[in-house]
């Protein structure tokens, strides 16, 4: 028999577009069963990650009229758009063969599932799906995106170029995953460390169906700075090494002063000093901010709280399974 996929989606306020999504996936699904691709088994899983509007209400209208095709997993509160993907992942690791996540808002192209499917068959255990246009993103989010990908790999994060959050991944990588503990989650960084034999699928990316980005500019910055620091110390080794410039640069500077005292025209510039006095002080507490980020990295991580808490996961499957216990024991 084929194996079980189950797509996990996070929805955030999501209100606008669920449905659409819910009917081109199903869609996808009697698409991919039919013709033997993945197994009747197959679910798709809707995460509600704390949403003010009626995301919930509808993935629960989802999972009643058609228990076969929509599952869902309601969060205790917004715990943000990587958590949520790991809690989705996390709670069917133990029923699929392998997870495919997305977005919810249709951008990633549904029909690069297929080749997903294909490479995993062919022994792939992770496969990436990678923009191969940006055309219908605007120029900020283009430049800015992009941006974030060479400066990652500058810092020493190895991330695959152009790829978000649309992956497969194979029920072993996914047990492997559970193992990665840190609260600080930047799964695009975590998945590469796995390892295992990886594909990339390319597909062109498209604009939101509807609703808004909940990604403003904002978050953007906040989640490349939780990038770099969770992957790469080399922000801390940069500091180090203008520390080490910056004495070279003093050393001069002061055999400057005494020849200058020497040579007896020692009336020093003010404006100099001045420059000087607020370079190096910038310059010190840029460092000490970035030390401060990594010690509150630090700090998040020494508490190891839950990163997400599931308050409901409703699938026929799973219920299934507790009732055979049940009748067991
Ligand atoms: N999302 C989430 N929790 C959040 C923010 C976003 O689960 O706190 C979900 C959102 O519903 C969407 C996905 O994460 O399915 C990506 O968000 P969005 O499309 O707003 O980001 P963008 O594509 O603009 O970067
Ligand atoms: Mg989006």
């Amino acid at each position: 028999m084929a194996d079980t996929l189950y797509m996990v989606i996070p929805c955030y306020n999501e209100e606008a577009v669920l449905r659409e999504t819910a009917s081109r996936m199903k869609e996808k699904y009697v698409s991919l069963i039919g013709r033997g691709f993945i197994s009747p088994e197959s679910r798709i899983v809707f995460v509600n990650d704390g949403s003010k509007d009626s995301t919930w209400q509808i993935i629960e209208e989802l999972h009643c009229s058609e228990p076969a095709f929509f599952s869902g997993i309601d969060l205790a509160r917004n715990s943000g758009h990587q958590n949520a993907v790991l809690a989705g992942l996390m709670t069917v690791k133990d029923i699929c063969d392998m997870a495919i996540t997305m977005d919810a808002d249709l951008q990633d192209d549904i029909n690069a599932i297929d080749a997903m499917i294909e490479k995993y068959n062919e022994g792939c255990q992770v496969v990436y799906g990678v923009r191969s246009a940006r055309k219908t993103d605007t120029f900020f989010k283009r430049f800015t995106a992009e941006s974030f990908y060479r400066f990652m790999k500058a810092m020493g994060a190895d991330i695959v170029y152009n790829h978000a959050d649309f992956r497969l991944m194979s029920r072993r990588v996914l047990q492997e995953l559970d193992g990665f503990r840190e609260v600080n989650l930047f799964l695009r960084g975590i998945v590469p460390l796995i390892g295992f034999k990886s594909a990339n699928v390319y597909y062109e990316r498209s604009e939101r169906f509807a609703g808004e980005s909940k990604y403003p500019l904002k978050k953007m910055l906040a989640f490349a700075v939780n990038g770099i620091t969770s992957f790469s110390t080399k922000p801390l080794k940069l500091i180090t090494g203008i520390g080490f410039l910056m004495s070279l640069i003093s050393a001069a500077a002061i055999i400057w002063a005494f020849v200058v005292k020497i040579l007896g025209h020692s009336e020093l510039g003010w404006s100099s000093t001045m420059c000087s006095i607020w370079f190096i002080g910038g310059i010190q507490i840029l460092a000490l901010g970035i030390i401060g980020e990594y010690i509150g990295k630090i700090y998040a991580e020494v508490k190891q709280r839950p990163r997400y808490i599931v308050a409901d996961f409703i699938n026929d499957t799973e219920k299934r399974r507790k009732n055979d216990a049940e009748k067991d024991t």
